[in-house]
Formats: C-alpha cells, sequence, structure tokens
C-alpha cells in the first residue's frame, strides 16, 4: 500500500512574507509514520528560500509546472532542472488551471513529467473531469484518456504520484461526495494496475478539490486515496497542518 501524502498547492499566492507559513508548517508538523509525507509547493520565485526555510526538516518542497527541455531559448519558462536545483522534490503538472489557461494537452503534460523524472524530482500529474463532462457521463472516459495521455510510458509506478482533482471542486468549496471519489479512484488504480501490473498498486493517488480540515477525514477514509492535493487551505499553516495532522489519525501515518 502506498504512504501518505499532503501536498499543499499555492498557486500564485506567496510573498517573502509568507515563508512564515511554511517556518510554522515546519515547526508544528507532526510525528507520524515514516510513510506519511508533506509537501507544499510554491510559486518560483520562492522556491529557494522555501527550501532554505525547510531545510533539513520532513517538509518537501516542490515547483507548480516545468518545462519539458532542460534548458533553452525558452524565455520566462523553468526547466525541471532548474527547480530541482532550487531545492524542489516534487512538481505538479498538468493542473487543470495549466490545461485551461496555457492549453496544456495530454501530450505536454507527459513531456513534462517525463522531464520531471529525468530531473529526479517526483511529478505529481493531475486528471479531472470539467462539470460538462461529470454531467454528460463521460467522466470515466476522459479520466481514462488523461492517464493513458499523461503518465509517461517509462515510469516507475512509485516514482510518479496521480491527483485526481475534478474541475468543479477547485477553488469552489464544492467537494465531490465519497462515492465519486471512491469511484474515480478505484477506476485510477485499475488503469495503473492493468498498465503496470502489480507494482501500479504502489502509485499514491491523491484526491484535490476543497479539501479542508472540515472534510478531510471523510475524504481520506475512501479506498485507494493516499493523500490530498490541498490548495486554498494550504496556504495558512494551521489549515496545513490540521489536514496532516487528520491524515496521521486516519491513516495512521500509512
Ligand atoms: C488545487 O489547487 O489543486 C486545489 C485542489 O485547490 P483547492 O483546494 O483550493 O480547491
Amino acid at each position: 500500500m502506498p504512504g501518505t501524502l499532503i501536498a499543499g498547492n499555492w498557486k500564485m499566492h506567496g510573498f517573502a512574507a509568507d515563508l512564515q507559513q511554511i517556518r510554522d508548517i515546519v515547526a508544528g508538523l507532526p510525528a507520524c509514520g515514516p510513510r506519511f509525507e508533506a509537501l507544499i509547493c510554491v510559486p518560483a520565485t520562492l522556491l529557494s528560500r522555501a527550501s532554505e526555510a525547510a531545510f533539513g526538516s520532513r517538509l518537501y518542497i516542490g515547483g507548480e509546472t516545468c518545462h519539458p527541455a532542460v534548458t533553452g531559448a525558452f524565455t520566462g519558462d523553468i526547466s525541471a532542472e532548474m527547480l530541482k536545483d532550487a531545492g524542489a522534490s516534487h512538481v505538479i503538472v498538468g493542473h487543470s488551471e495549466r490545461r485551461r489557461y496555457h492549453g496544456e494537452s495530454d501530450e505536454d503534460v507527459q513531456a513534462q513529467a517525463n522531464a520531471a523524472i529525468e530531473a529526479g524530482l517526483i511529478p505529481i500529474i493531475c486528471v479531472g473531469e470539467t462539470l460538462d463532462q461529470r454531467e454528460s457521463g463521460a467522466t470515466l472516459e476522459v479520466i481514462s484518456r488523461q492517464v493513458a495521455g499523461s503518465v509517461p510510458s517509462g515510469a516507475w509506478p512509485d516514482g510518479i504520484v496521480i491527483a485526481y482533482e475534478p474541475v468543479w471542486a477547485i477553488g469552489t468549496g464544492r467537494v465531490a461526495l465519497p462515492e465519486q471519489i471512491g469511484e474515480v479512484h478505484l477506476f485510477i488504480r485499475n488503469l495503473l494496475l492493468e498498465r503496470f501490473g502489480q507494482a501500479g498498486a504502489a502509485t499514491r493517488l491523491l484526491y484535490g478539490g476543497s479539501m479542508s480540515p472540515a472534510n478531510a477525514e471523510a475524504i481520506l477514509q475512501v479506498a485507494h486515496v493516499n493523500g490530498g492535493l490541498v490548495g486554498g487551505a494550504s496556504l495558512k499553516a494551521a489549515d496545513f497542518l490540521s489536514i496532516c495532522r487528520i491524515a496521521c489519525g486516519t491513516r495512521a501515518g500509512t
């Protein structure tokens, strides 16, 4: 069974003053089993300083996207190698906001995930349906296409994380029901088992979409949910730490 990962996504939030939240998370992380991991993905401008603030602690620091190339004439872009160099251990790829506002396709996401793996980072590959897709009964078809298209073929199942994030639940306060989460997580698990054989059981599957201290326990009890990708509630150390404590209690540090 995969370990538990609670990952924060600060999106385009965070100034130097907010590094205090990182220090507070470092100071307050619960003593949990060794298979529990906590991560905060920050804007690139904060990466080095957040990594310094978390240095020597159990908090990992990650990036929010990366370019597939190592270096090159891509003004404004940041490569996975650069994230690694700045202290990142993970990088989110294919977040629905990147897919939507930057037109990133499954092919792009797969190339980014590949670059992350090559750089020694763990990619957190995001998939999820829109409300229209859910309402038209296309959820599993969309998830299947995104997993097939975004997960690199050469990936080690335990070297990647997949986050199921229904687009309609991100930043809306609307959380998917445990049955909806359970159906999609089981579906993704089966896709991974088909693709990687028994090793597919080792990939951590996160749920993301308005996770908060109020709903984390119910979500983290769902089968095949191995943690959470947390946006808004990761911006305040107190909320993020509450979710970490709930994860430790609910999943006994698995
Ligand atoms: C996210 O940014 O991936 C996310 C799930 O955001 P929120 O928790 O705010 O819905």
